[in-house]
């Protein structure tokens, strides 16, 4: 159950959560953005609540992702330090599959920033198909994506794999991310809902939207509103590829879900000569943002290199991103309207 209420309706919230604690019933609240509070309640309480004062709107038939659902808000945004996403102009993320070293980090994110990335990303906690494959620097790694953004000003987004390590990252980094083999870790959901930092949570290579939506819903059940989803390629049968971005998933999301999306065009095409073409199409799909595999040398990367592109290839893409960010932006008015009647 969905209910919304007056910013000021003090007694009527807490009366609200004591009826859902008496149920031992799982509240949750998100703020409207129109001066509302909207309250998911694990279980439907006793009609009467309509009538307490200060209840705007109770709502019944929505989403099983209440909160995250366009049911509970108008469209979200996300601010990650000073960079906003969802605010119409795509946000670029860029940087090593993994952090590498220090001063390698502050040498590519001054590269990544030159060719007009705004987040700088980096692994320092790998999730590796092999045992055997570098598994990251760990809290040094951490250490040295903050020297990063110490030298550049731009936030950090990292990857966290446990639940006991989201207080460690939440210290260093300006945005957790949850990776896609993690999507469906409930407890590690659980805890970056407790954290302050925003996340940005990428889809199980072979997650439903229902199930991508829900995952969030976790997130923000456990009290952390600032969620930014990632579609980073699912697994079909097809071996020419690493994975197949599915770019249906961005105007799905956006139909149901008030949350940014963004786009991975480097796990989600595993080609490097794909990054490009792939990153344009995430956009016309309506894509909030990128976040992109970056290393001034490839070949050598010490992870996910044959899908990393050098600082050049960004400066370009980020060019035709914003030229086609804009043309998108002046037609959308005349044209949104026409095709989705026809839908
Ligand atoms: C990454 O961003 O480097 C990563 C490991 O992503 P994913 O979880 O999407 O595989
Ligand atoms: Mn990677």
């Amino acid at each position: 159950m969905l209910i919304e209420i007056q910013a000021n309706a003090i007694a009527t919230r807490t009366r609200i959560l004591q009826m859902a604690a008496e149920q031992n019933a799982l509240a949750a609240s998100i703020d409207t953005g129109t001066g509302s509070e909207m309250i998911a309640i694990g279980t439907p309480l006793d009609p009467m609540v309509e009538s307490l004062s200060g209840v705007l709107r109770i709502v019944t038939n929505h989403k099983a992702f209440a909160i995250a659902s366009l049911d509970a808000r108008g469209k979200s945004t996300v601010a990650v330090g000073d960079v906003v996403i969802g605010n119409g102009t795509p946000v670029i993320m860029a940087g090593p599959c993994s952090v590498e070293g220090r001063d390698a980090l502050i040498a590519q994110a001054k590269l990544a920033q030159a060719a007009g990335a705004q987040i700088l990303r980096g692994g320092a906690f790998k999730p590796r198909t092999s045992p055997y494959s570098f598994q990251g620097h760990g809290e040094l790694g951490l250490q040295m994506l903050a020297d990063a953004r110490e030298a550049t000003g731009m936030p950090v987004v990292t990857e966290v794999m446990e639940p006991d390590q989201v207080e460690l990252v939440s210290g260093y980094a300006d945005m957790l991310q949850v990776g896609s083999r993690n999507m469906a870790n409930f407890n590690l959901l659980k805890a970056c809902g407790r954290s302050s930092k925003p996340v940005l949570l990428k889809r199980g290579f072979s997650a439903t939207l229902e199930e991508f939506l829900m995952s969030a819903e976790y997130i923000m059940a456990h009290g952390n509103p600032n969620v930014v989803l990632c579609e980073r390629g699912i697994r079909t049968g097809d071996t020419a590829f690493r994975f197949n971005l599915d770019l249906n998933i961005v105007p799905g999301v956006q139909a149901v879900s008030h949350l940014p999306i963004i786009v991975d065009p480097s796990h989600g095409t595993g080609r490097r000569e794909l990054v490009h073409r792939m990153a344009l199409a995430g956009i016309a799909a309506g894509a909030d943002g990128l976040a992109i595999e970056v290393h001034p040398d490839p070949d050598n990367a010490l992870s996910d290199g044959a899908q990393t592109i050098t600082p050049d290839a960004l400066r370009h893409i980020v060019r035709r991103v914003h030229a086609l960010s804009e043309v998108l932006a002046e037609t959308e008015i005349e044209e949104l309207g026409i095709l989705e009647a026809s839908a």
